[in-house]
């Protein structure tokens, strides 16, 4: 699982980012609100400026919104909607905690259809965290088409290929009639519809494959704590690879590695298992958000084909072939156990690839 924004400077990113943000064909969205790019966010917040919020790395994100939720949210919105709402106190409470808390809000004595005008009010005060910009997010779709074509504008440079939850699915830009098309969704990690804040923010985006986005991560948002930085791929700190590893197990009986994959026949002979190296909290959340586990055991056949081949050639005979074709030994394994296992191009089942090969003793 690659980090995202690794082949490319943050800066000139961000560069190109805010450009394309502010070009005058896409102004429309900050002048129809009448902003300026610099204008702070609201006076809860001085010293955050729009651009801040825009263009701010993960990490800082991760700041900014402890103080919107602590000093903001928590307290000004809150009692804003309690006031509008005075029979509804527990329901009120119970939704602000289950923010921070990820509870479930307690319900009972509210009804659906005034659960429902409270919920909308809220919503309608988090867009507007932002002066003036709630009517944006919540209505202008503009400048989601902006970031989109932004995106797939820095596809070859941020090399977009294969789903950055995943690494299973292929997220790509195609040509169609002269136009680049695409084929990718852009997830919210801090989803939209609880920090809508942050949906225009490009460290915010992660390019993602339909199933990781709209089927898992929906139902199951990650937690706001320190390990969501270690799980984030457009953080700095995102460090899943080193963290995680596929093995290889068999349930064939022997002691000796090398005589286990002599003994593997057929695919059921091989268990793959997801190890999360040092049993973090954060990396658990994002296998089981994503499923991976499952995933990638459905996958269980190219790890059973590398095994196949590696039983036909073991060094000796890799050897022998280079010295035939006159090809130094790398070139021939990339011919044979293909190349992504030796270079990595954000293929999609690389580090899959990558963790069995090094097991079978091909890397
Ligand atoms: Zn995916």
């Amino acid at each position: 699982m690659r980090k995202l924004f690794n082949s490319i400077s943050h800066d000139v990113l961000i560069k190109d980012f805010y450009n394309k943000i502010v070009d005058k064909r896409d102004r429309r969205f900050l002048l129809y609100a009448g902003l300026e790019f610099n204008d702070e966010v609201l006076a809860i917040l001085p010293g955050v400026s729009i651009e801040e919020v825009l263009l701010s790395n993960f990490e800082k994100l991760l700041e900014i919104n402890e103080k919107i939720e602590n000093d903001y949210i928590q307290v000004i919105i809150k009692e804003k909607v309690k006031a509008l709402y005075q029979t509804e106190e527990t329901y009120i409470d119970s939704y602000f905690d289950n923010r921070i808390n990820n509870k479930i809000i307690i319900s009972k004595t509210t009804d659906e259809k005034l659960k429902k005008l409270i919920n909308s009010e809220i919503n309608k005060e988090l867009c507007g965290v932002f002066k003036n910009m709630g009517t944006i997010l919540y209505e202008n779709n503009t400048i989601h088409s902006v970031i989109s074509k932004f995106f797939i504008e820095k596809s070859n440079e941020l090399k977009i290929k294969s789903c950055y939850y995943c690494n299973i699915d292929f997220i790509n830009v195609y040509k169609e009639a002269g136009s680049k098309k695409y084929h990718f969704t852009l997830d919210h990690v801090l989803p939209k519809s609880k920090y809508p804040y942050f949906s225009i923010s490009l460290f915010n985006l992660v390019p993602s494959c339909y199933t990781c986005n709209s089927k898992l991560k929906l139902a199951n948002e990650f937690s706001i704590n320190n390990d969501l930085a270690k799980i984030c791929p457009s953080s700095k700190g995102f460090n899943f690879d080193e963290n995680t590893m596929f093995t290889l197990e068999f349930n064939v009986k022997d002691p000796d590695f090398k005589n286990k994959i002599e003994k593997v026949h057929q695919i059921e002979d091989v268990i793959i298992d997801l190890k999360n190296k040092y049993s973090n909290n954060g990396v658990k959340e994002f296998i089981d958000t994503f499923d991976l586990q499952g995933r990638y055991e459905y996958h269980k056949n190219i790890c059973f084909d590398l095994i196949d081949k590696r039983k036909k050639y073991p060094d000796k005979e890799i050897s022998n072939i280079a010295k035939l074709i006159k090809r130094d030994i790398l070139t021939v394994k990339k011919d044979i156990f293909s190349a992504e296992i030796f270079e990595s191009t954000n293929a999609p089942f690389e580090k899959y690839k990558q963790d069995i090969a090094e097991q079978l003793g091909i890397i």
